[in-house]
């Protein structure tokens, strides 16, 4: 489908908006924060595949940041890719660990992981998704500080789209 990630993008975070607000007791306190582009960006996309991407990398913004904090997405063009990003302010991800957090069942510190909940699958699949999409997905981290996972997704900008 061709699909406009702008549109795409504030549905799924005006879900997670809801759920924070809605929570009970809120143990942690989470802001979530866009910064958009003003141009509409249109990809060919599975529009579920792609919100389960995002839904992870949601759901561990939020898992793995202990203190709460405002989680920032953006979404940015270049002149052929479109740039998601979701960063954190949580415990971040050890160096070492970086290079195979996308690999089948890794966890970071197997033991803490293990009392939040999940398989280790997530960014896995991830990865697989945005690959068959013909995008990228990579991330930067400093540990105690905080995450910010990257999806590129190729783009045909609106003006040299030739569909007369
Ligand atoms: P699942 O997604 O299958 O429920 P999971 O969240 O543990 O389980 P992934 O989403 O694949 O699995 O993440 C792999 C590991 O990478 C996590 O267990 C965690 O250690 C680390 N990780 C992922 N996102 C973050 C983040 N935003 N901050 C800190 N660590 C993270
Ligand atoms: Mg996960």
């Amino acid at each position: 489908e061709y699909i406009n990630i702008n549109e795409l993008m504030s549905h799924v975070l005006d879900r997670f908006d809801m759920m924070i607000q809605s929570s009970d007791k809120p143990k942690k306190a989470f802001s979530i924060k866009r910064e958009f582009t003003n141009r509409q960006i249109w990809a060919e996309i599975d529009t579920d595949k792609m919100m389960q991407v995002f839904d992870n990398i949601m759901n561990n913004a939020i898992k793995y940041s202990p203190d709460g904090g405002t989680i920032t997405c953006r979404l940015q063009e270049t002149h052929n890719s479109v740039v998601i990003s979701v960063s954190d302010q949580g415990m971040g991800i050890p160096r070492k660990d970086l290079p195979h957090v996308f690999d089948r069942f890794y966890r970071v510190d197997k033991a803490r992981a293990r009392s939040m909940g999940g398989t280790g699958l997530g960014l896995a699949i991830s990865k697989e998704v945005i690959q068959r999409h013909g995008g990228k997905i990579w991330v930067d981290s400093i540990e105690g500080k905080g995450t910010t996972f990257y999806v590129s997704l190729p783009y045909l900008p609106y003006e040299e789209d030739d569909w007369e």
